[in-house]
């Protein structure tokens, strides 16, 4: 069986800590066995990422953007192969991994090295005296990824970090360790010099000790809101700078002047794409009540269509979720919701598919007759339950979308200009998508207000966050 190693300055290393199994979710299968690298391995990636990243930072920018683009030409060749590695982590459909997640990852190193020769900074001149300033990499930076996106959260992540001239030092999440590899090969043969990127594995007690490290200047987080908390604690004696991309439980609202179609679609792609597990995912379904019943019922008649199961089967919809203990998560809190009153109008169990009946699935899920207190409208399930909610008017929905404490995402379902801005301009999230959801195209901010994060990802801002402002002022 394969042991995945962690990889530092383009080698892998082995680690004399007890490995862990990697399973595939679509089959439970042990397929691989984790090395958790130790705090030595650590020390020894900071000492490689260290010593790289002065001579990346000297580089002439176009240089850097080279070496970029050749990563981004290198995964669109390796789509297929990163995309099977991406199935096999994530247990999530291939035809989505091959068509979103590594073209989202190979775009984001286009989008930063198109970036880097013309970030600037600014002139100043007062008198006879002058001023400059530049933005300057921060040196050592980590990111911290979640398991639903591997290869996009560490290509986000990894891409304008690289860009500004930092090193950058990954731990993917340990139920999804893959395709961080084989992006670090590939990052090697596009050029990049040794010991910029490295891949560390491991669970939190590495991504603890990661944290903690003194000469590392930045964490960047994907996961959820607790771990935001404790990152942003354990990052504070070294007052590292942190990004946080955390979790949401993001609002739809259906108007009855919408497309009514198009708003069915994007309600049922909003909650069970990628089974589900998906931060900005809107598992509050606000329907204007005029509209409530006929939207349920076709709502209920599309989702039966829906095929689960094997997620290298293109005749799927939905593949699998990504471990037995959230899956029995998620099937609680289903439960849960229905012992709060809430109506089980479809799904809500486990399923065994052909071939496939150790593997982690389940019925996407439709909750009706909720209620704005109940837990499963509350906190996020981070699985395909969707929790349907009615409201009367514009106002109304407004104020209930925004009770939350998260605000990653938010959805309007109009064909009213007016309303669609008026709406969109009261609502408290980082991302609204109007007739739309989840669409973020390369340069497009991503991230969250309230509870969802700090910073922004996959944008000019990006490039900020892992940058900071150098002044030099000249007495001529
Ligand atoms: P998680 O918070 O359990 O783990 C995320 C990562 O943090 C993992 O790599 C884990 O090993 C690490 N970690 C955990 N405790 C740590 C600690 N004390 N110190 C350092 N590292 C630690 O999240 P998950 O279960 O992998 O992912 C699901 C969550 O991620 C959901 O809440 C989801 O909403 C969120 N998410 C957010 C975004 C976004 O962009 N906003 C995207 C995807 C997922």
């Amino acid at each position: 069986m394969q042991n995945i190693h962690s990889i530092i300055a383009g080698k892998p290393v082995a680690s004399p800590l007890a490995p862990f199994d990697k399973i595939y979710p679509a089959t439970g299968e042990v397929i691989a066995q984790i090395e958790p690298a130790t705090d030595e391995m650590l020390d020894m990636a900071v000492q490689q990422a260290l010593s790289a990243q002065q001579a990346w930072a000297a580089r002439p920018a176009f240089e850097r953007a080279r070496i970029l683009n050749n990563i981004a030409r290198l995964m669109a060749e390796k789509n297929e192969i990163l995309a099977e590695a991406e199935v096999r982590d994530v247990g999530k459909l291939y035809s989505e991994a091959v068509s979103a997640d590594v073209p989202s990852g190979a775009e984001a190193f286009e989008f930063f090295a198109s970036l880097c020769a013309t970030y600037h900074g600014t002139a100043h001149k007062w008198g006879d005296q002058m001023a400059y300033t530049m933005r300057v990499p921060l040196g050592v930076c980590a990111g911290i990824g979640a398991w639903n996106y591997p290869v996009q959260v560490a290509c986000w992540k990894a891409a304008p970090a690289l860009a500004a001239g930092n090193s950058f030092i990954l731990k993917p999440s340990e139920e999804t360790p893959l395709t961080a590899n084989l992006l670090a090969e590939i990052f090697a043969e596009a050029g990049l010099p040794d010991g910029l990127f490295s891949v560390l594995h491991g669970d939190h007690i590495i991504g603890q000790a990661i944290c903690q490290h003194p000469r590392i200047a930045k964490i960047s987080l994907t996961g959820g809101v607790d771990t935001g908390r404790l990152i942003m604690a354990q990052s504070a004696a070294s007052l590292k700078k942190v990004t946080l991309e955390l979790g949401g439980k993001a609002p739809l609202l259906v108007f009855d002047d919408c497309n009514f179609d198009l708003a069915v679609q994007t309600a049922m792609d909003a909650n069970f794409y990628t089974a589900g597990e998906v931060c900005s995912n809107a598992t509050r379904i606000f329907v204007q009540d005029t509209l409530k019943e006929r939207f349920i019922s076709a709502m209920i008649e599309k989702t039966a269509q829906m095929q689960v199961g094997d997620p290298m089967n293109p005749k799927m919809q939905m593949g699998a979720m990504i471990s037995d203990a959230h899956l029995q998560k998620v099937l609680a809190d289903v439960n849960a919701a229905e012992a709060e009153g809430a109506t089980l109008c479809f799904g809500g169990r486990r399923l065994f598919p052909e071939g496939m009946e150790n593997g982690f699935y389940m019925q996407p899920t439709i909750l009706t007759e909720c209620h704005d207190d109940m837990a499963c409208v509350r906190n996020e399930i981070f699985g395909p339950v969707m929790s349907v909610l009615s409201f009367a008017d514009e106002d109304e929905a407004i104020a209930r979308a925004n009770n939350t404490e998260f605000g990653l995402g938010a959805g309007i379902m109009t064909e009213n200009l007016g309303r669609a801005h008026r709406v969109a301009d009261r609502l408290q999230a980082g991302n609204v998508w109007i007739n739309s959801y989840n669409l973020i195209p390369p340069g497009l901010p991503f991230g969250g207000s309230k509870q969802s994060g700090i910073g922004r990802e996959g944008s000019i801002y990006a490039l900020e966050a892992y940058t900071e402002v150098k002044a030099t002022f000249i007495q001529l």
